[in-house]
């Protein structure tokens, strides 16, 4: 691969923060991994230290291995790109280490933009929606095209606004996986995101309820995806309804560094048991469905997942028994199936 064919443009910036550091890790999403060499030079060259790569899969700044690269490896320092730091109040005691190893997170940019006929195409799809206010946002490496959607949005005479974000977890009409909280600022009456795949646009509906507008900068097209959506929200809810009768259920506490959310478990237990419930606690870095056919048993009627919120949604969405996000439970087990709560 020829590093002048990046699909990102990457600010390497913060990397003068660690000269001097003697062992770095160099952890990658898995769709720059074909450009590893690149990013191992260029960090190598402006560091000095000696790099690892982290092989483990990475999916969000809630997931830095950092306990295991500074104990067993001893890194000193963590490289991470693509991805800002995760809200350190979804998680607990904080996301980054108070000393060692440093984390610094480089932004990569992509270079794929959405075309001009997309957005207007969008603007068509909105304003089928009605004449309200447009919140518009993107994943981390989009953010930057929103202020040119905007500009070409209001020359079709939508009222659009990119919500702000809360530095430094959040850019300016960034979301993320699990936290919506920047679109849901907007208080918009429908949403455009900028994003490749239905992950984040997915969840941007289940946060908030509203229309939802795909603008694919990858495919380049602009998709309405509410009614699809909102056969996902009808399913979440038909599980959250069968949870009501659970008696005892399975609670999932997260162990990837952003993940574990003891509050949240807490929470959780205590409305178990004032329903007259049980519980067996689990800890687990990470599910997926065979693990889960594996821990399963016929006492437990019900999950909570802590860790993910889009484990039960993406990956265990078809289990046979209820696999709920926090918020979903929160409704089981308070026996109403409003308000809707995503994720948390
Ligand atoms: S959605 Fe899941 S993987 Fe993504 S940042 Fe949130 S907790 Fe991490």
């Amino acid at each position: 691969m020829n590093c002048g064919d990046i699909p990102y443009h990457i600010d390497y910036s913060p990397l003068q923060e660690l000269r001097g550091a003697s062992l770095v890790v160099l952890q990658l999403p898995d769709g720059l991994r074909a450009y590893t060499h690149c990013l191992l030079e260029r960090v190598k060259r402006e560091t000095g230290a000696r790099v690892v790569v982290d092989a483990d899969p990475t999916y969000g700044a809630c997931d830095l291995h950092y306990p295991r690269l500074h104990s067993i490896l001893g890194a000193d320092a963590i490289v991470h790109v693509a991805h800002t730091p995760y809200p350190p109040d979804l998680s607990w005691p904080r996301v980054e280490p108070e000393g060692p190893p440093r984390i610094v997170y480089l932004q990569a940019r992509s270079k794929a933009e959405p075309p001009i006929e997309a957005v207007r195409e969008a603007a068509r799809i909105l304003r089928s929606h009605g004449p309200g206010r447009v919140a518009l946002t993107a994943t981390g490496q989009h953010v930057h095209v929103l202020r040119g959607i905007r500009e070409a949005l209001l020359e079709e005479g939508l009222n659009v606004v990119i919500p702000k974000g809360v530095p430094p977890y959040f850019e300016d009409g960034q979301v993320i996986g699990c936290d919506y909280r920047v679109a849901r600022s907007a208080e918009a009456d429908a949403h455009l995101i900028v994003a490749g795949g239905l992950f984040h646009p997915l969840g941007l509906y289940l946060a908030t309820l509203r229309p939802v507008v795909q603008l694919d900068p990858y495919r380049g097209e602009a998709v309405d995806r509410t009614r699809m959506f909102e056969r996902v929200y009808s399913a979440r809810l038909y599980k959250v309804s069968r949870a009501m009768d659970a008696k005892r259920w399975g609670v999932v506490v997260g162990l990837k560094t952003g993940q574990y959310r003891p509050w949240l478990v807490e929470r959780l237990l205590k409305l178990i048991e004032e329903r007259g419930g049980e519980y067996i606690l689990y800890a687990a870095e990470s599910l997926n469905e065979e693990r889960m056919r594996a821990i399963d048993a016929a006492e437990i009627d019900a999950w909570i997942i802590t860790s993910c919120p889009r484990i039960p949604l993406d990956d265990l969405h078809h289990y046979e028994k209820p696999v709920l996000t926090p918020g979903e439970a929160r409704m089981a087990l308070s026996g109403s199936l409003t308000p809707y709560i995503f994720p948390w």
